[in-house]
């Protein structure tokens, strides 16, 4: 490292330090048993470590899919292989169909091995790459079903293969036409008046497997839109003049919503660009059909007077939001205020440490784990001289929302730092801003300043300089630093 290029505070200002060079070499990281298991099999079947990790993350959130109650079609194991591949992915991986459903380590030699054979989308057509592409575009900062930290890192867009052609959606701007078999939905010429509720549902099963089912012939089950709950991205299946078969016997006057994800665990799966996504796609259909923006006229599947047993999308569904957010045209607001950094004041080179930020949730939009985001700032994305390989999910995003985090609640964001490479001791003073990724950066900076001094015990040097004119003031050595808020601001951003 250049040591001219300090980071040290200088006047009343600190130096704008010179990047350093902040590569992810580890594709796959953190805490969970899991990590090591998607390295193990993705280098014995030859599939890359992080597409497994990815495939698992984007189809089950790293858990065992299970398929009670699938409105998507029914997916097995750790990356939600489809029922109908099991047996022959069991012959494949010389491994029972049994083990897929119960056994994490059987299910991924079985999916490695589906992958093998030809690629993603053996795991449920092009929309399984779709995802796992973007997954892989913005990394992932996720939890396995202990609570334990998968990382996975982002990579650079440029190395992986194009993302299709988008058609646009028939009866809403927002959404991607992505035709259901006509094998699954009625005809039929419905217009103004004819259409009083709005249905919401649950798929119990991913995004991918969903849209592929309603476009599988045998499926007889359809909705008009099912949106994504990563980024709220919508596809639209069939026109809204059509009769879609989501609901049994509640079909003929109402418009059927589908949400990815499992009612079991709305924390990792109803996600705020879900909500405002599907609440903007409602607001539209009320105005536009003369629905009341209420939960009544708009309901959950369980609620439908219908003669089906489901019960999506379960009380984890956070109606008062919803129908506020239906009420605000699906616009929720990002705000941070009352932030706590607790991170350590020294490090030698080479040596990490943990830092805890908590922030006051002052918005309207809920926080999510691996969508909530703590970036670099002054200036925004640059790698960051602290950056922990493994760790991080790129050397400009430090962490994710350790959970989610409703509106009014505080958030916590953890993550290690490295003290970087010096000759000498130097002062780091580096920013930074939560951001939803893929949207905008919220909240005011905060900084972690850090005194680094060189690697051995053997630095007889003067006692370490205080970084004067830094805005952030230096405790002791794993002491508090509390930040003074200034204004909130949010800008636009995109990731990197
Ligand atoms: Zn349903």
């Amino acid at each position: 490292m250049r040591r001219a290029a300090a980071f040290a505070c200088v006047g009343l200002g600190c130096a704008v330090p010179t990047a350093p060079q902040a590569i992810s070499q580890v594709s796959v990281g953190g805490d969970s048993p899991l990590v090591a298991m998607f390295v193990r099999v993705g280098s014995e079947l030859g599939v890359p470590p992080e597409e497994l990790a990815a495939a698992s993350w984007v189809r089950t959130r790293f858990r065992l899919a299970t398929t009670s109650g699938s409105e998507a079609g029914e997916s097995v194991g750790l990356v939600g292989i489809p029922a109908a591949f099991v047996p022959h992915a069991a012959s494949l991986a010389g491994v029972t169909e049994a083990a897929i459903a119960s056994d994490p380590e059987a299910s991924l030699l079985a999916a490695a091995a589906l992958i093998r054979e030809g690629d993603l989308r053996a795991l449920g057509g092009d929309g399984v790459a779709t995802a796992v592409t973007a997954a892989l575009a913005r990394g992932v900062d996720g939890r396995d079903a202990g609570g334990r930290h998968i990382v996975i890192a982002a990579q650079p867009r440029s190395s992986r293969p194009g993302l299709g052609q988008i058609s646009q959606s028939l009866d809403y701007a927002g959404a991607t036409w992505a035709a259901a078999s006509t094998s699954n939905y009625g005809t039929g010429a419905r217009g103004i008046g004819a259409i009083d509720h709005i249905v919401i549902h649950d798929t119990e099963g991913s995004f991918a497997s969903t849209v592929n089912w309603f476009q599988d012939p045998a499926a007889k089950v359809s909705a008009h839109y099912v949106v994504r709950s990563s980024d709220g991205h919508v596809d639209q299946m069939v026109a809204e003049k059509n009769i879609a078969w989501h609901d049994k016997c509640f079909n003929a006057t109402t418009i059927g919503i589908e949400h990815e994800g499992y009612a079991a665990h709305p924390e990792l799966w109803y996600t705020e660009p879900m909500y405002e996504a599907s609440a903007k796609l409602t607001s539209f259909l009320a105005d536009k059909y003369g629905i009341a923006k209420e939960h009544g006229p708009i309901l959950g599947h369980g609620e439908a007077p219908d003669c089906s047993d489901h019960t999506d999308p379960g009380p984890g569904w956070n109606w008062d939001h919803y129908i506020e957010l239906v009420q605000a045209g699906g616009a929720g607001s990002y705000l941070a205020g009352d932030i706590t950094v607790d991170a350590p004041a020294s490090l030698a080179s080479g040596e990490t440490g943990t830092v805890t930020v908590t922030v006051a949730n002052h918005g309207t939009s809920a926080w999510d784990l691996d969508a909530t985001r703590v970036a670099t700032a002054e200036p925004a994305d640059r790698d960051s001289a602290l950056f922990v390989d493994g760790d991080w999910i790129s050397p400009s995003r430090a962490t994710s929302v350790d959970a989610q985090t409703p509106a009014g609640a505080t958030g916590t964001f953890t993550f290690s730092i490295r003290g970087p490479d010096v000759t000498e001791p130097q002062a780091f003073d580096e920013a930074f801003q939560l951001v939803e990724e893929g949207s905008a950066a919220f909240g005011p900076a905060f900084h972690v300043a850090l005194q680094v001094t060189p690697a051995g015990d053997n630095y007889g040097g003067p006692p370490l300089a205080q970084g004067g004119g830094c805005s952030t003031t230096n405790g002791s050595a794993g002491g508090l630093i509390l930040v003074a808020l200034a204004g909130l601001r949010r800008r636009r951003r995109r990731p990197r």
